[in-house]
């Protein structure tokens, strides 16, 4: 019987009781020495931690968190730069509701709407195209935010406004990629990820074809893994299974939405509007080519380039150990401020805002605490 009653079959196929026992039941076959895996994106975490699948694993297999929370990882620099261009005059900016609350060096978008400036929360970037149209003597701007699975949405956004021939819209561009992570946390001398869960929503828009040189690169199995209890198991069945038996692949445990070349088209948007730029990452770092910018032709809408806002000076918290919870070194609850100084009502960093944030998971299903 499915676990929850009124959800279409393609969902509640993926929640079934019975389904999720024979996964676990044959994970616990498979398992015969301690392994590490990481799933890489922080949805796949809250999932993880909300169906208590981390709890019924063998305690061989340890889940470390990975830095798949764009709102997590966008930098200061870039969220203080948000922060004061929302504050300019004739400045309209739009933004996704999850980083409203995200800390930047002297507070939030919440606290500049407070006090006067303009913020609003939307779905889509081509919700602020249309502001932009509706609005057309103030200046609209888009937090570009988010994995490559935002990606086309954006580029979208900037073709259209294009099209359009506006003059008030633009973006700030935030995008964040995986690849590049994955290759940073592997290389970096404290690491002990044995095995990756790579984000099937990421995988769905760009497919897996990145994947199989890093596998290889650094002997790490991956597998494309969903976001339903059956598939992650199935995603970390497939990957207990490489580790297991000494094989070195990129394996598919999401094929209902994922295939080897991704979306094509979307791919195609992407690539005509953005082109990989170095980007820093909250906690971690620069890490080269990791983002999008840009391309040339299309500069005309990047808010970076209409704002003047050279002189920001970041002030990150001394407290926050966000970066080591990113990189999977460190578990929330081994920072000092977890559940006391840093809650979801007064959060010191970014991983206890976000609805992908670890931190926020393990204070939400009580994990550690
Ligand atoms: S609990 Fe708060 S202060 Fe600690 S790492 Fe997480 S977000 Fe940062």
């Amino acid at each position: 019987m499915p676990v929850e009653s009124g959800l279409p079959e393609f969902l509640s196929g993926y929640r079934d009781v019975e389904r999720v026992k024979r996964v676990i039941d044959l994970i616990q076959q498979r398992t015969r020495q301690p392994w590490t895996l990481m799933e890489i994106c922080g949805g796949q975490t809250h999932a993880i931690m909300q169906y208590g699948l981390d709890q019924l694993l063998p305690d061989e297999i340890e889940l470390v968190h990975g830095p798949g929370c764009p709102v997590c990882v966008t930098s200061l620099a870039l969220i203080d730069q948000g922060l004061w261009i929302a504050q300019q005059p004739d400045v309209i900016f739009t933004s996704f509701g999850d980083m409203l609350r995200v800390p930047g060096s002297n507070g939030d978008l919440f606290s500049v709407r407070a006090a006067g400036g303009q913020v609003r929360v939307v779905y889509s970037p081509m919700d602020a195209v249309k502001i932009a149209v509706a609005n057309p003597d103030k200046r609209v701007v888009f937090f570009a935010i988010g994995f490559e699975t935002t990606a086309p949405a954006n580029a979208m956004a900037v073709i259209q406004a294009e099209k359009l021939g506006l003059k008030n819209f633009s973006i700030l561009p935030a995008n964040v990629l995986v690849p590049p992570a994955m290759h940073a946390i592997l290389s970096s001398p404290g690491n002990r990820i044995q095995g990756f869960l790579a984000a099937g929503h990421v995988c769905a828009v760009m497919g897996y074809w990145e994947y199989p040189p890093i596998a290889e690169r650094y002997q790490v199995p991956m597998a494309v893994t969903g976001f339903e209890p059956v598939d992650l198991l199935s995603g970390i069945y497939q990957t207990i299974d490489m580790l297991e038996s000494g094989r070195v692949a990129v394996e598919n445990a999401y094929p209902r939405a994922v295939t080897f070349e991704g979306n094509q088209a979307a791919q195609k948007l992407i690539f005509q509007v953005f082109e990989p730029v170095d980007r820093n990452w909250r906690g971690i770092g620069t890490i080269p080519n990791s983002g999008y910018g840009l391309r040339k032709a299309y500069q005309a809408f990047d808010a970076a380039l209409h704002f003047d806002t050279g002189n920001i000076q970041t002030a990150e918290s001394s407290i926050c150990i966000a970066g080591q919870v990113l990189q999977g070194t460190k578990k929330p609850f081994e920072c000092p401020a977890f559940g006391t100084l840093c809650t979801p009502q007064n959060p010191l960093g970014a991983p206890m805002v976000s609805s992908e944030g670890a931190c926020a998971a393990y204070y939400l299903y009580k994990r550690g605490s």
